[in-house]
């Protein structure tokens, strides 16, 4: 296949950053404006107030000017200090990523292992917990939706977990791609901190994360020993924006409140079902792939399926690499690589955000064109599987 000029709109079908409505563009084309300017505070508290509604909290929000690794370090820092032992649930590649954070911020880190492709076993997150009668456990940390490999991990599964071993453990839990995109209520399931970022869901530019923080995680920030300043809670606290240390980023917010209109004008729950469509219509399509010997769903437990990212396995003997080279050099199409040591062995079709049928029509399409030029083996018309299923869920079935 031969490289092209890129003409037309890339689709961008990575999983995170994702698409940017155009009235988001537009938005965060705002002019320069004093961050204490009456005029932005009521942007900046109807922000803070609407991703209150976006989290399901009713607790405390604090905002970054960084991205998601922001969050993550400000609600270690916040919360521990050195020497704490945490509890990682083994998901994938990002939460390899937290826990090596966590261990080069000096806490210990216990990690529940996992087989990526099926997910963690309840009864080990129970068994482990039940195991720490000293509570040397101070958190447990799981990654909802774990974008390298699509799947899930129910968190109320994990609460559960924690309620019947009695364990007084944190529960952190990174949204990273999960809010906006997939069911998630920081209050109703017992959450003390939920990580999140701009740029998946919140279909905004990356450049901003935030943590949503129950009462009783401020108690344990009140003992936290590990050295902060910049992600300081307290520190932020003394601010008339109670987030921030330093000049707060003006154009994210008027792009947040853009989001939220979004997001609210279509309903949390139809952006949940939509994300559940597409999801589905990605996985009939690789279903079909998959015969002739040819590329499979990574996720081989239906109930983890996530709707927000589809991480697809390459057969045998063939590079993920070559397949995504075809789809960004010859169509213009961006798609997500494997990450870690599924480098190569998988691509993923990142399905979150701004997106509709055709945009995910024409990704599908255009990934069997390259699977064919990359010789990859599958049985033809994937496509057709998701175009039944899609015009099934129109038509109300
Ligand atoms: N956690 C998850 C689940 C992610 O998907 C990502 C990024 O893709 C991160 C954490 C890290 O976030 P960032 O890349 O914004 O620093």
């Amino acid at each position: 296949a031969t490289a092209r000029l890129p003409r037309g709109r890339q689709f961008f079908a990575n999983p995170g950053p994702t698409n940017i409505p155009d009235s988001i563009l537009k938005a965060v084309a705002h002019v320069t404006i004093d961050f204490n300017d009456p005029a932005f505070l009521a942007v900046y508290d109807h922000c803070v107030a609407g991703l209150k509604r976006v989290l399901r909290t009713e607790q405390e929000v604090f905002l970054y000017t960084g991205s998601g690794h922001a969050a993550w370090e400000a609600a270690l820092v916040n919360l521990f200090s050195p020497g704490d032992t945490l509890l990682v649930v083994e998901t994938g590649y990002f939460s390899e990523s937290w826990a090596k954070m966590a261990q080069d911020l000096g806490l210990k880190v216990r990690t529940i292992a996992a087989d990526w492709r099926r997910g963690v076993d309840y009864a080990a997150i129970r068994a482990a917990l039940a195991a720490d009668g000293a509570h040397e456990i101070k958190a447990v940390c799981a990654v909802h939706n774990e974008t390298a490999t699509g799947m899930v991990l129910p968190l109320t599964e994990v609460r559960a977990a924690l309620d019947a071993a009695g364990h007084p453990a944190l529960l952190l839990a990174d949204t990273i791609s999960s809010l906006g995109s997939i069911d998630f209520r920081m209050d109703a399931w017992g959450v003390d901190v939920a990580v999140g970022g701009s740029q998946k869901g919140l279909m905004l530019p990356t450049g901003m994360s935030f943590t949503g923080v129950s009462a009783k995680a401020m108690a344990a920030h009140a003992g936290s020993r590990l050295p902060k300043s910049y992600f300081n809670w307290t520190n932020m606290l003394a601010r008339r924006h109670k987030s921030f240390i330093g000049t707060v980023p003006t154009s994210l917010f008027y792009g947040l409140k853009e989001s939220l209109r979004l997001l609210e004008e279509e309903g949390l729950d139809q952006v949940f079902t939509r994300h559940a469509r597409l999801a589905e219509a990605v996985r009939r399509c690789v279903r079909h792939w998959s015969g002739n010997n040819g590329p499979q769903l990574f996720c081989l437990s239906p109930d983890r399926y996530s709707d927000s990212v589809t991480a697809i396995l390459m057969p045998e003997g063939h590079d993920a690499e070559a397949v995504r080279r075809i789809a960004l050099q010859t169509f213009n199409v961006s798609l997500g690589g494997g990450l870690g040591r599924l480098g190569g062995q998988v691509f993923r079709i990142g399905h979150l955000g701004d997106l509709n049928e055709p945009m995910i029509l024409g990704t599908l399409s255009t990934v069997e064109v390259a699977l064919r030029l990359a010789g990859v083996p599958h049985a033809s018309g994937g496509v057709d599987a998701a175009i039944a299923y899609l015009a099934e869920a129109a038509r109300g079935g």
